[in-house]
């Protein structure tokens, strides 16, 4: 398997190492012709209109937009914006996924903060369940969800924080940043079996 990572700014050489320590070859994607033989590609965090305006500037929009269309793409804080269809400002968007967001939601104050989450999908059947210990910074929010998205972790008061479209997932911490893999080795399940999960939701 192979995954890119959006090289264009931020966080992605956190996202490389996490990719490698689960035995994956890992591909930085600059240029539209890096998306080619790729499994799947994450977006990582940073700050959104940077990336948008520099994926703008290297033609990179279609090519991603095509991509996402067939194959798992994983946006993580800024990613997770830059996936979404609407930040409620003016930015490029990849439009991907159905989902509205709130940048920077949780205030100034408060730019970063942890919490431990519930997230089922990352329960291995029949195992205990564990919590997932999920790092915010300068964070957005998931406000709205369409019909076809899958809510997977939610804040204590309801707030949710990360979803799945189908192959496409959200979410607005960083697990690049912690040593949990778990979310990781998800990602990994939604690029490479596709037509698995397609199933499953179907029956
Ligand atoms: N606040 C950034 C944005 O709005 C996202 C922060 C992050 O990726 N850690 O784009």
């Amino acid at each position: 398997m192979k995954i890119g990572v959006l090289a264009l700014q931020g966080d992605f050489i956190e996202h490389e190492s996490m990719l490698r320590r689960l035995g994956v070859e890992t591909q930085e994607v600059r240029l539209p012709e890096h998306l080619q033989n790729l499994d799947g590609l994450i977006i990582p965090g940073g700050e959104s209109t940077t990336i948008g305006k520099l994926a703008t500037d290297f033609n990179l929009i279609e090519p991603l937009r095509d991509f996402g269309r067939e194959k798992a793409i994983w946006g993580t804080c800024a990613g997770a914006i830059f996936l979404s269809r609407d930040a409620r400002r003016s930015q490029p968007l990849l439009s991907l996924m159905d989902i509205r967001v709130e940048r920077n939601a949780f205030g100034r104050q408060v730019d970063s903060f942890e919490a431990d989450l519930d997230v089922p999908r990352l329960n291995a059947p029949g195992s205990e369940s564990r919590l997932y210990h999920a790092v915010f910074i300068r964070a957005p929010l998931i406000e709205e969800v369409g019909p076809q998205v899958e809510v997977l972790a939610r804040l204590q008061d309801g707030r949710i924080v990360a979803a799945r479209q189908g192959h496409l997932l959200a979410t607005s911490f960083h697990p690049e940043l912690t040593e949990d893999d778990r979310f990781h080795a998800y990602f990994l399940r939604l690029a490479g079996k596709q037509e698995t999960i397609v199933a499953c939701e179907e029956s």
